[in-house]
């Protein structure tokens, strides 16, 4: 399996997310290539670089790290990408298939998540599902897949965002409790039922001068307080992040072998 991975610019997170991708592949055996762009592409050459690695065969899966510059369009970045080399699942032929339970590739965060409970025996079917944060690559898909007649899956969910009223009470009510916000300890215990499973999907830097680097990452989680409550809990750093990696890893394997087509 081959990964191509985009980058635009030098933001520091940005970064560190590619070279851990690049560094992943190689540790599994897969193939990578890096391209780099300054912040100061034009999103024509983009889309150029983006067709090419579409029409190369020997590429399997191809993404574009975000955040993007302003000028260049994140939806037409993402539509460009072929959706069978699209290991990201941010396509919409691959979020519309997710949501119709078709053969796909899901967006990896969400992948990794439904593994990451597959692998722990997390009963989901019955259970109160709340996810806090829609996005359309963690929140938004997130509450679909627990929702889906699936194993994982089959949950009632309730997908809370930021005009959400009330949020204590709904995630109180919660059997498993998915944070996706990008809010330093949003969450905190008395936010949490007793018993629940919580999965921490936010990853900030917030400053530390402790630190060689600076800073330090935290997730959208008090961990420390929450902790004590629950059956189980994913850490930050060390828990959706690397799933995320897997889920990635697991789409470019599927994209080598063709699994997911979309000419008949
Ligand atoms: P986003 O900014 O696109 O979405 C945040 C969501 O949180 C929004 O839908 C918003 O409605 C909701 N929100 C904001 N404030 C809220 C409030 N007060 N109450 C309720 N909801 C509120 O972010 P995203 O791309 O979904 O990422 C969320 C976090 O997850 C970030 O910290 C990001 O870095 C992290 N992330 C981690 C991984 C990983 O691999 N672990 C992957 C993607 C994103």
């Amino acid at each position: 399996p081959h990964l191509s991975a985009i980058l635009v610019g030098a933001d520091g997170a940005s970064e560190t997310y590619v070279a851990s991708k690049i560094k992943n592949c190689k540790e599994v055996g897969f193939e990578s290539s890096l391209f780099r762009f300054p912040d100061t592409v034009t999103e024509a050459e983009l889309l150029d670089k983006i067709n090419s690695i579409n029409n190369d065969s020997s590429i399997d899966g191809l993404l574009v790290q975000l955040p993007l510059p302003k000028h260049i369009s994140v939806q037409r970045i993402t539509e460009t990408i072929s959706p069978e080399k699209d290991v990201d699942g941010f396509h919409p032929l691959n979020q519309g298939r997710m949501v119709q339970n078709l053969p796909c590739y899901l967006p990896a965060t969400p992948y990794g998540i439904m593994l990451m409970l597959e692998h722990e025996g997390i009963t989901t079917a019955g259970k109160h599902c709340v996810v806090i944060g829609r996005s359309n690559i963690v929140g938004m898909p997130m509450s679909i897949l627990m929702s889906r007649n699936a194993d994982p899956g089959n949950a009632t969910v309730t997908l809370c965002h930021s005009r959400s009223t009330d949020l204590s009470a709904i995630t109180r009510t919660a059997d498993i409790l998915i944070a996706a916000i990008g809010k330093p300890r949003f969450v905190t215990s008395d936010m949490v039922k007793e018993g629940a499973v919580v999965i921490d999907v936010g990853i900030i830097r917030i400053e530390d001068s402790s630190t060689k680097s600076g800073y330090r990452i935290t997730g959208d989680v008090d961990f420390e307080n929450v902790a004590p409550k629950c059956s189980y809990i994913s850490p930050v750093p060390g828990g959706v992040g690397l799933m995320t990696i897997v889920g990635l890893l697991k789409n470019t394997l599927r994209a080598a072998k063709g699994e997911v087509k979309f000419s008949f």
